[in-house]
């Protein structure tokens, strides 16, 4: 087994806040006059839990992983902050990402002050692992690979991540916001394995929570212990731990609306395909599709004149003409193709 990843010195020797609830949970029965609250009950006059144990105690028996495997978020986005935070020293380090992928990396990498160096993929949107490893300096202390990738659909195989971990001595994260819609594999089983890889997952794309903003992050024990030194002591607020609870006892409902918009996923491929105005329509392992029309500008605004709203993504690496397009119930699917074949 490799090193843990080198944090910064002064991540290292940070010692944190130590917040009342921190030290005795409301759930005791005292009586609580150490934090300023408000003593009427309202049921968020407390502060919430600061390592939130009842949904950590919920959700790492869906996943497979033990509690002290998880840190929770707001949003992945916050983790993605807590990620340089801890790993990056501003000026002096650097990430390396995908090109293209996610754009919230280059702008926390842009807050943080950090260089990003950017690894293209190639006209199939496939990543290639040597690119990368050579594309590593000395300073490069976070790679983050995206899969499957936004907004590619595109994933990456286990074996070629499995490739980079033993490769780079740096951290390596794995952002699979989208895996719920990808059959293949999930990194989550490699945790156990390599000191050096966290795996960030989001209740805003398959687990239908995007209004409550919770992000997950799957590390080794102690590299979890880490970040929760530095994230802020209460950043996942009482409403949200709650309603997530909530949503999670219904988890199977969940997994049918999951598998009902792969189902749909699959109508409106072979529907896309069909349209003359489209290109070339992308495979995706995510719960969007990829295509490539004759004028993405042009379509784009004909669409939103017929009240359909997609995301352009012509500007980015490989995706000239391009639109990126949200699978919606069949309604809305339906609404989408009947539009597209009027388009002239
Ligand atoms: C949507 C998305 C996220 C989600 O971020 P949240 O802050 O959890 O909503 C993270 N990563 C990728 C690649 C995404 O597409």
């Amino acid at each position: 087994m490799k090193n843990y990843p080198r944090v910064r010195p002064s991540i290292a020797a940070l010692k944190p806040y130590s917040s009342a609830r921190d030290e005795f949970d409301v759930d005791g029965d005292f009586i609580f006059m150490d934090a300023n609250e408000n003593p009427f009950n309202t049921k968020v006059n407390r502060y919430p839990d600061p390592y939130q144990s009842r949904l950590k105690n919920k959700w790492a028996p869906l996943r497979k992983v033990s509690e002290d495997q998880i840190i929770f978020g707001n949003g992945s986005d916050e983790l993605i902050e807590l990620i340089l935070k801890v790993f990056v020293e501003p000026r002096e380090q650097s990430i390396l990402c995908m090109n293209p992928s996610y754009s919230m990396y280059k702008v926390s990498a842009a807050i943080h002050d950090c260089k990003i160096a950017l690894v293209d993929v190639d006209a199939n949107f496939d990543i290639d692992m040597d690119k990368i490893i050579k594309a590593t300096q000395a300073q490069t202390s976070v790679i983050f690979l995206c899969s499957p990738n936004n907004p590619t659909g595109r994933a990456i195989p286990l074996a070629d991540i499995k490739v980079l971990l033993e490769e780079f001595d740096g951290l390596v994260v794995v952002d699979q916001a989208y895996i719920n819609f990808s059959e293949r594999y999930s990194a989550l089983e490699l945790i156990k394995e390599y000191n050096n890889l966290m795996v960030l997952e989001t209740f805003s794309k398959g687990i239908g929570m995007a209004g409550i903003r919770l992000g997950v992050g799957y590390a080794n024990p102690e590299l979890i212990a880490i970040f929760n030194k530095v994230k802020p002591p209460y950043n996942i607020n009482e409403l949200t731990q709650a309603y997530a609870l909530q949503g999670l006892d219904n988890y199977q409902l969940i997994q049918k609306q999951i598998k009902e918009i792969l189902e749909q996923r699959e109508k409106l491929f072979k529907a896309l395909v069909k349209i003359p105005c489209i290109v070339q329509v992308f495979p995706s392992e995510a719960n969007f599709i990829l295509i490539r029309v004759d004028d993405a500008e042009l379509r784009y605004k004909q669409l939103l004149q017929h009240g359909i709203i997609v995301r352009l993504r012509n500007k980015e690496l490989h995706c000239e003409n391009c639109l990126r397009i949200s699978i919606g119930t069949s309604e809305e699917n339906q609404q989408l193709i009947k539009t597209l074949k009027t388009l002239k």
